[in-house]
């Protein structure tokens, strides 16, 4: 009972009121204006050069790659103009020698050689026709996601800030992504344009706003997996730094007549200064000990990469406290089919290592309902080296996990609630359709549910305005949503 007693208080450490998700919401729209006006902002609010957004009805064949940590992929994207859409994908590793050689067109190269490769398979006659007769074909425009920093300055021009995931081609730094690639593409005469730089988040909204039913665009793209970020639909008129940012980049060419402007707010980083955050000591604990204390602070509450360790962290201080009758797997003797069994725990347990525990696991001890938790006695034996863990072990980390999820979910609610209400969709367009990917949206049991709960008690929102947002899985973003941002680049041209 006093494990009990103890794993519901520090449960309700993570709980995040009604009264606290207002204050979130209302910090959140602050940020978000403030973030419209000048740069050096804790939510960025980049404008993406992207300036409309599908409704389903667009046509044609559009190239997409993905220069992710690993793989390199490349695809082309049909789309049939009635929300649908046909995929030939292909996907090789990155050699280790191209992530850190000097010179950058060794890596650029070798992403056209299978892009080259790509067009003899799956497109022979485009490609043979446009060898033979230079002209006779159109080009194909391209998609190109880079998860890497970049400054975008233009909707195919960017900057690559830094390297990250291993890759080291100092050469590159500083330069336009888009410009390597097309250089390359171009040495080896392929009829490709690279049309579009795009960021996953934006890839989301637009695959959304394709595939959702309706003719009514999407409003919000909104990734919750490794990381959390978002972007969103907003009047062009509204991002005020953009006459700032023109000046800064010489006129950058963009298409002003739709009036729109998809902006990327990073809002991984809002509230970095825990104005209105909620700060436990395994958040405290867990920021210290990151490789960046201080940044990222929204996310190391929400996404996939932390929760996982939030988890580890309030489970350790469990099984450290040392106040009489409160032990946590360990030195517990339970009765086990008439056997007495000992609860012990390896000193080599993942609960002693910083990243120890997955968020997946977050999800199956939330989802068990198994009689006396059995399925998270198993996790503890398999993958934390706990044996004979006790139903009072299990209960105690059913109980952390479902307070850490909820909080997560009820937090991106907050991200989430900001952007419909700044938008004023509810009153204007009766609706507001949003677009989620990323393996906690999709897997963590009942968390839409949660953010739903959430926007209910959210002023400005309420259960009337609760039942007009649609949330939607966008899968594909990487690319479906790189081969629209070519469409509507092409568009713009
Ligand atoms: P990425 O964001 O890197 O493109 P994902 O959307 O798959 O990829 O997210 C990966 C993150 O999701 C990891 O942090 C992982 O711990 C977490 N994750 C993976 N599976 C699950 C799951 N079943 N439930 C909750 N989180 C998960």
């Amino acid at each position: 009972m006093a494990l009990e007693k103890e794993a519901k208080r520090m449960a309700a450490e993570f709980e995040y009121t009604k009264d606290d998700l207002n204050k979130g919401v209302k910090e959140f729209l602050a940020e978000m204006e403030e973030g419209l006006e000048k740069q050096g902002t804790h939510l960025s609010q980049i404008p993406t050069y992207v300036t409309a957004v599908p409704n389903g009805t667009e046509k044609g064949t559009f190239l997409a790659v993905d220069l992710g940590g690993t793989n390199f992929r490349v695809c082309s994207i049909t789309l049939h103009g009635n929300h649908t859409f046909s995929l030939t994908q292909s996907k090789v590793a990155v050699p280790r020698t191209l992530m850190e050689t000097d010179s950058a067109s060794e890596l650029f190269s070798f992403m056209a050689k299978q892009i080259e490769t790509f067009l003899k398979q799956h497109h022979a006659d485009h490609y043979e026709t446009h060898m033979a007769k230079p002209g006779e074909v159109s080009y194909f425009d391209l998609g190109f996601t880079f998860s890497f920093p970049v400054e975008q300055v233009g909707i195919n021009k960017g900057r690559l800030v830094r390297w990250t995931k291993g890759f080291s081609i100092q050469e590159a730094i500083g330069k336009d992504v888009c410009e390597l690639l097309q250089k390359e593409i171009k040495a080896l005469n392929l009829p490709v344009k690279v049309s579009a730089l795009v960021n996953d988040t934006v890839g989301t909204l637009m695959a959304r706003s394709y595939t959702s039913p309706g003719k009514e665009s999407t409003l919000l793209g909104a990734i919750f997996g490794t990381g959390t970020n978002g972007a969103y639909v907003e009047k062009l008129s509204a991002v005020k730094k953009m006459a700032m940012i023109d000046e800064q980049e010489g006129g950058t060419k963009y298409d002003r007549s739709t009036g729109l402007m998809i902006v990327n707010t990073e809002w991984g980083s809002f509230d970095n200064s825990l104005k209105v955050l909620p700060d436990t000591p395994y958040d405290q604990s867990l920021d210290r000990e990151s490789n960046n204390p201080g940044i990222q602070m929204f996310e190391k509450r929400v996404s996939g990469m932390f929760l996982g360790e939030i988890l580890r962290r309030a489970m350790l201080a469990l099984h450290n406290h040392s106040s009489p009758g409160v032990s946590f797997l360990k030195d517990k003797s339970s009765a086990d089919n008439d056997m007495t069994t000992t609860t012990t725990i390896d000193p080599d347990s993942v609960l002693f290592k910083q990243w120890g525990i997955d968020t997946s696991v977050l999800s199956i001890v939330e989802e068990d309902q198994s009689d006396h938790l059995r399925i998270t006695k198993q996790i503890l034996e398999k993958d934390l080296m706990v044996s004979s863990a006790a139903t009072e072990d299990a209960i105690a980390i059913k109980m952390l996990v479902h307070a850490i999820g909820k909080r997560a979910a009820r937090l991106a609610a907050v991200a989430l609630g900001a952007v419909v209400i700044e938008s004023k969709r509810l009153e204007t367009e009766g609706f507001a359709d949003i677009g989620v990917d990323g393996s906690l949206v999709e897997y963590y049991p009942g968390f839409e549910d949660y953010i739903r709960e959430a926007f209910r008690e959210i002023e400005g929102i309420g259960p009337e305005g609760e039942k007009k947002i649609r949330i939607g899985l966008a899968k594909d973003g990487s690319g479906l949503g790189a081969a629209l941002i070519a469409l509507v680049a092409h568009q713009a041209e």
